[in-house]
């Protein structure tokens, strides 16, 4: 469903990719993981067509992904810096978003506040970080993306929202058959929902694996887990 290949990325002359390769199988979930600056943020970026690779090759659903505006209305994909019209209230980024994406399903997006009980009318500029966050994951679900991407999205989140989140994922999983990726600096708050984990560190891909062998495998976990390597 995702496939990447051989990823290099440069800022200038700093290599903030270093051939990257990553898997995603459909109905699956693959936890991104890496402390901060690691490069997930970037990968994320390349996935959903916003950044152009250096070399490589970035696949979903057996197309390339940069410029092609098929692919991106199948990708359930809010960033942060989306907010960028910060006077908008909720209700108008659910408009802008309805315009833009061919299944977006307004039941699910009102169905889904019973969850968030946040106030449509609010203005995107009067809310927390954390509660921005649960109106990037909102608005993505209300998308009906084949594959769903999530950048950090349970950072700021009270434990019960983070679980609340996390069963709004799995659930949408199991119904839709989703793919997801979603990343965090922290691999514990995976550990519970991934099938599959990759973990990153200053560009590179250093492990892929399922969670069983990752456990199993003590020397992976010394590097994963090493002292200048907190996740
Ligand atoms: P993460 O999401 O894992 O925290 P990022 O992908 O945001 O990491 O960043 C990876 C590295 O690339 C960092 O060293 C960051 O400073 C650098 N970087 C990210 N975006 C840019 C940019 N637009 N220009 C220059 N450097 C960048």
């Amino acid at each position: 469903m995702i496939k990447v290949e051989n990823l290099d990325k440069y800022f200038n002359k700093f290599k903030a990719l270093d051939k990257v390769n990553l898997r995603v199988k459909r109905g699956s979930i693959y936890g991104l993981v890496g402390p901060n600056g690691a490069g997930k943020t970037t990968l994320i970026k390349h996935l959903t067509g916003i950044y152009k690779q250096d070399r490589g090759s970035i696949e979903i659903l057996g197309e390339p992904v940069y410029e092609n505006v098929n692919i991106k209305s199948k990708i359930g994909y809010i960033p942060d810096d989306l907010y960028f019209f910060p006077q908008y209230k909720i209700k108008d980024m659910a408009a802008y978003y309805r315009s833009i994406y061919p299944k977006w399903n307004d039941e699910r997006y009102k169905k889904l506040n019973e969850v968030f009980k946040i106030d449509e009318n609010r203005k995107i500029n009067k809310l927390s970080k954390g509660m921005q966050k649960q109106v990037s994951f909102w608005l993505a679900l209300s998308c009906m993306p084949e594959v769903l991407i999530l950048d950090e999205p349970i950072d700021g989140l009270d434990p019960l929202m983070r679980r609340k989140v996390w069963n709004l994922v799995v659930e949408d999983v199991a119904e839709r058959e989703t793919t997801v990726l979603v990343s965090s600096h922290n691999l514990k708050e995976l550990e519970n929902i991934c099938d599959y984990v990759g973990i990153m560190h200053k560009g590179e891909m250093l492990i892929e694996s399922n969670l069983d062998d990752l456990k199993s495998d003590v020397h992976k976990i010394q590097v994963a887990y090493r002292e200048d390597f907190p996740i």
